[in-house]
């Protein structure tokens, strides 16, 4: 049976998977963090499992892609998904202050019950293929029967028929430039510094706010708020978890900043925003995302994926389709597809 090693057990290592396990492949996914999801990240605010959780990276996720697209709607068909329809107003700065205007709209938005962390859980299970978390790959090299990878602190290595990369662009770099020859000059990879931006955010404890679960925000240094209480589906509550993220801008410029200089600085805009006094804003939760979006670096959106099928290794990835969810999902597709000759 052929077998396949998947670095990174994101949204594109388990599209991967899926793919790879239908047609019989033993896989294994690796990941350096403690448990799957990547970008996904949902947390609890406290250690009950009860207790109210936030999306702190992707938000929400929107399918137009035809391939996407059922895989959709069999997960909210069967419970694992929730359309959110957030009443959503945009924010503009007007002289000192801001303006806020609702901003009505149709787009279907996915969020999972439990947040989309356990959205990327469910549908790993589903693929049957074994994973290992706290797992970071710290060399790959090409066998004559197919790869070898090395993880930090554990002194046997692993063996694969083949090889799926799918962390951001600077790590699957720095992970094939010891490989030499083309390989260790991939032209996808060829801006790997500059193929993804950041994402400072932050998640605060607040009042709600009427009429207003999703604000984007433009001309300033955040770019979207969530009501993520209203998003678990909590219509009633007087206080929200709201999430924050930064603009890239704001968060390439600001990437070595203290922890505590920018959240001053984004709490100090969301009360602008909102109207909310700071007294009443209680920080939660901040993280530096320092791998976010595409940036300049990126190939176009329609590259997908990049394969070497002469030596089964594939790099998969939202920075090689565009970003987002959606992204990487169409692009852990096409990296397993490619390796299957499909
Ligand atoms: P990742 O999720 O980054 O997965 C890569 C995995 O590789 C990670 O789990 C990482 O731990 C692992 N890894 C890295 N290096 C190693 C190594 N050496 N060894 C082992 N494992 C390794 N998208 C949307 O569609 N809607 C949104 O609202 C949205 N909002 C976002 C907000 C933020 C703040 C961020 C950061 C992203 C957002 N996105 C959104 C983008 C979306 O999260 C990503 O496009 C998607 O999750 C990327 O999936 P991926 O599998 O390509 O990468
Ligand atoms: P989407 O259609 O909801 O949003 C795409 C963009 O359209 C938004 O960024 C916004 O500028 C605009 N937009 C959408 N609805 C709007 C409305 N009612 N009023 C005003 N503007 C509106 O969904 P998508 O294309 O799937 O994008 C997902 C979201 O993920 C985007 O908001 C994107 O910025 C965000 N994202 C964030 C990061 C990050 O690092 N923070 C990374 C990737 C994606």
């Amino acid at each position: 049976m052929p077998n396949a090693l998947i670095i990174g057990a994101g949204v594109a290592g388990t599209s991967a998977a899926s793919v790879l396990t239908k047609a019989g492949w033993q896989v294994r996914l690796l990941d350096k963090a403690r448990a799957p999801g990547g970008r996904c990240a949902t947390r609890r605010i406290a250690a009950d499992p009860g207790s109210a959780w936030f999306d702190y990276g992707a938000q929400y996720f929107t399918a137009d892609d035809a391939a996407f697209r059922p895989v959709v709607d069999a997960d909210l068909a069967a419970g694992h998904l929730n359309c959110w329809q957030p009443a959503i107003q945009v924010a503009e700065p007007v002289g000192d202050g801001w303006r806020r205007a609702s901003s009505p709209d149709r787009r279907r938005r996915l969020v999972a019950p439990t947040g989309l962390n356990h959205w990327i859980r469910h549908r790993l299970a589903q693929t049957g293929a074994d994973i290992r978390c706290v797992a970071r790959v710290v060399d790959v090299s090409a066998q004559a029967d197919g790869w070898r990878v090395a993880i930090e602190h554990d002194p046997a290595p692993l063996h694969a028929n083949a090889l799926i990369i799918t962390t951001p662009a600077p790590q699957a770099a720095t992970l094939l430039a010891g490989l030499g020859g083309h390989i260790g000059q991939i032209d996808a990879l060829a801006h790997a510094d500059q193929a993804l931006r950041a994402c400072q955010s932050l998640v605060v404890e607040a009042p709600a706010l009427p009429d207003c679960h999703g604000l984007f925000v433009k001309g300033g240094v955040l770019a979207w708020i969530a009501d993520n209480t209203h998003k678990a589906g909590d219509t009633a509550a007087a206080r929200r978890l709201w999430t924050l993220h930064a603009t890239p801008e704001f968060s390439d410029a600001h990437v070595e900043d203290t922890p505590e200089t920018v959240q001053q600085i984004l709490m100090d805009e969301f009360s602008a925003i909102t109207g909310i006094v700071l007294a009443q804003i209680t920080p939660v939760r901040g993280h530096r995302w320092r791998y976010a979006r595409p940036g300049d670096g990126a190939p176009d959106a329609r590259t997908l994926c990049h394969v070497e099928p002469e030596i089964r290794l594939a790099l998969a990835g939202d920075w090689l389709a565009g970003g987002r969810v959606e992204g990487a999902w169409l692009s852990g597709r096409a990296a397993a597809q490619a390796l299957l000759g499909q």
